[in-house]
């Protein structure tokens, strides 16, 4: 499948860039992406995979758009509250790449139905904003071995790192568990900065992007931590572990519990 001459000229700025040309931007036309959760995290890397070509975008979110997300998630408006998060999202970004296909999932992910949910694409990127969905999808990735690209999002603080199955640590090998209920605020109590999803959402979007072009990516066996007071970016080197309960030998399902008030970040 070729470019046609819009395309050519819609991407034409990627595709001057050095080692990016119509073989890269194919693979991206080729890709089929699952963004989970259209929220902080998933507005802008849904945007950024449109406006690059991705071919095809899923976006998984079951909910409603709330007055109290319009700080951060730019596809919404004022209109929208109360209106399905992945169909709005869906809508509007078909408009803006009328060339690639995005379809609009609006079903909640479990851990039951993430593994069979979340089949046959190329990426994921996480845009989730709790631990029991953000545990679901990485097992479930790392089962299904697809390439996942997380982020998040606290207060002044934003973390990233890129996930390729069976070859770098997963979300579990670098947090086994999840923290123990009530430890870490929700965003409802701490708070998050909209420019600050951004930030991180760059980041996933960049590297998904590059992996499904065929460029070498940086956040492999990295957590990246970035600190809004200082604007220091620092990175913790991560290492598969063998007794990883999602990547290691073998496949332990350990699914976390949903307690109230588990949403944290996005
Ligand atoms: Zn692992």
């Amino acid at each position: 499948m070729g470019l046609t001459l819009e395309e050519i000229k819609r991407y034409s700025r990627q595709l001057v860039l050095p080692n990016f040309g119509s073989r890269e931007q194919n693979r991206l036309k080729n890709s089929k992406v699952a963004i989970t959760g259209a929220g902080g995290l998933g507005c802008p890397t849904a945007a950024y995979l449109t406006l690059a070509g991705v071919g095809e975008i899923h976006i998984i979110d079951m909910d409603r758009v709330d007055l109290t997300n319009l700080n951060r998630q730019f596809l919404y408006t004022p209109q929208d509250v109360g209106r399905a998060k992945a169909e709005i999202a869906a809508r509007r970004l078909g408009e803006v790449n009328p060339n690639i296909k995005i379809i609009a999932i609006n079903e909640k992910i479990t851990y039951d139905n993430a593994f069979e949910l979340l089949k046959g694409y190329d990426a994921v990127v996480d845009g989730t904003d709790n631990f029991p969905v953000r545990y679901a999808v990485n097992d479930a990735c790392a089962v299904n071995r697809i390439p996942l690209f997380h982020g998040a999002v606290l207060m002044y603080e934003g973390r990233a790192m890129s996930i390729i199955p069976r070859e770098t640590a997963c979300f579990r090998c670098a947090f086994p568990e999840p923290p123990p209920p009530g430890m870490v605020p929700t965003c409802r109590e701490a708070g998050v900065l909209g420019s600050m999803t951004g930030l991180v959402a760059s980041i996933q979007a960049t590297e998904a992007i590059r992996h499904l072009a065929g460029f070498e990516i940086a956040l492999k066996n990295k957590l990246l931590i970035i600190n809004a007071d200082t604007m220091e970016f620092d990175t913790v080197r991560l290492k598969r572990r063998e007794d990883c309960s999602a990547c290691g030998k073998q496949f332990v399902s350990k699914p976390v519990l949903e307690v109230c008030e588990t949403r944290q970040e996005e």
